[in-house]
């Protein structure tokens, strides 16, 4: 499967930029998402540094912005400062060359009204397409499906954002099951028929509210992914398991044999 691209989440430090890189290419990973979750930990000098080593190894980059995040809070200076943390990712993003900026929306607050939190969350999503548009970044906003259910961001959600604002997407395959406690990917392919699919992977314990825990990925995951994913697709798959550079290896045998 030529179409699809793997690697893991999370970097390193700048310094050790070159042997991250190196060591990617040669376990064949395509892809690695910057971990921007606890802070924006680079400066724009040492992005510009990584987007060329990034590029001459081969290795597409994304991020992972902030878990503080809540484009739905009841209080505005909230939204205020979870808009600047996404808008920094998508500063440093642009210099690091990566094209994908993934986050958490969102709570559905207080009311718990779906619609409510919908409409709220868009509408940040449009003021941030615009200030990413005015600023010339070259950058795509990708809110991420979530696993919790008291969380936004079930399938349906994210795909009427990617409908309603033009936006970006990440579908976190891991986060769907524990959500639907299955995946169909019937149903994925209908929402999200867009030419590119950004992705997270992970195995995961699960119960009734969702996530609990992500866990290692066994040989029949990957196996069940591979089968069902799209092939006229671009896919990026991201690993966030706890041992995902074997994990991330382990796949790459797996879809070198199909
Ligand atoms: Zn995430």
């Amino acid at each position: 499967m030529k179409n699809v691209s793997i690697g893991p989440s999370g970097f390193g430090r700048a310094v050790d930029a070159e042997e991250i890189f190196e060591r990617f290419s040669k376990k064949g990973f395509g892809n690695c998402e910057i971990d921007f979750t606890y802070k924006v930990y680079l400066n724009e000098k040492q992005a510009e540094e990584i987007k060329k080593l990034a590029k001459k190894y081969g290795i597409k980059l994304s991020i992972h912005a902030s878990y503080f995040i809540n484009l739905n809070s009841e209080e505005k200076p909230k939204i205020h400062a979870s808009m600047q943390r996404i808008l920094k990712c998508c500063e440093i993003g642009d210099a690091l060359g990566a094209k994908s900026i993934v986050f958490h929306s969102g709570f559905y607050g207080k009311s718990k009204d779906k619609e409510e939190t919908y409409q709220n969350i868009k509408k940040r999503i449009i003021e941030m397409m615009e200030i990413i548009k005015e600023k010339k970044w070259d950058i795509k906003l990708c809110p991420e499906t979530m696993g919790k259910i008291n969380v936004f961001g079930s399938v349906e959600e994210i795909s009427r954002l990617v409908k309603e604002t033009g936006c970006s997407f990440c579908i976190d395959f891991a986060h769907v099951l524990a959500r639907e406690k299955k995946v169909d990917y019937e149903k994925i392919k209908k929402l999200f028929p867009q030419k590119e699919w950004h992705c997270h992977f992970s195995g995961i314990e699960y119960g009734e509210k969702g996530e609990k825990n992500h866990i290692n990925l066994k040989p029949k995951d990957w196996k069940e992914l591979f089968e069902n994913l799209p092939k006229d697709k671009e896919i990026t798959i991201v690993c966030e398991s706890p041992s995902r550079i074997e994990d991330c290896a382990e796949g790459l045998e797996i879809l070198d044999s199909k």
